[in-house]
């Protein structure tokens, strides 16, 4: 009787460990091949009003920088803002959404925003990875939150195409 119930209890752990595991592999699944969510895009599209408002009252800026949304990117980026001289634009990691939607929109795309910023104004330094006080000053300018200039990674670039 005992080694029956012990047997049962075993079989409904395994089983809802598969359950579990099965959920968490369908959420992935759909996560990695849907793009975001109408609800998070609309979101971006917000901050992004946000943003050009903010560049027009601050540095009269009134072109658009495209924001876009990459899948393609490593890991260990949460965005990018790049320039060819002529063409700026701002990536964000689609991967990194998963882990947190508010950071990604809050904290990194007016961080890469005030790069793009900088480029548009015409200082294409590579300085402390562009993170200059100047790059700083506009980051705060725009309402971010995450405008350290102490940061360990390069997250523009300049004159290089990315691959993504
Ligand atoms: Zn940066």
């Amino acid at each position: 009787m005992f080694i029956k119930r012990l047997q049962i209890l075993f079989f409904t752990v395994t089983l809802l460990a598969l359950i579990i595991l099965g959920y968490n592999w369908y959420k992935n699944y759909q996560f990695n091949t849907n793009p975001l969510s109408k609800e998070i895009m609309q979101r971006i599209h917000q901050k992004e009003l946000m943003l050009k408002q903010k560049a027009k009252e601050y540095y009269s800026i009134n072109t658009s920088i495209p924001i876009l949304i990459s899948n393609k990117m490593p890991s260990r980026l949460f965005g990018v803002a790049t320039t060819n001289g002529k063409k700026i634009a701002v990536y964000l990691n689609k991967k990194r959404f998963q882990e947190s939607v508010d950071y990604m929109i809050d904290n990194v795309l007016p961080h890469e925003y005030a790069h793009a910023i900088m480029f548009k104004l015409g200082f294409l330094t590579n300085k402390n990875g562009g993170h200059t006080i100047k790059w700083q000053q506009i980051c705060i300018n725009l309402g971010g939150i995450k405008c350290d200039r102490f940061v360990n990674h390069e997250d523009i670039l300049i004159n290089k195409i990315p691959g993504y």
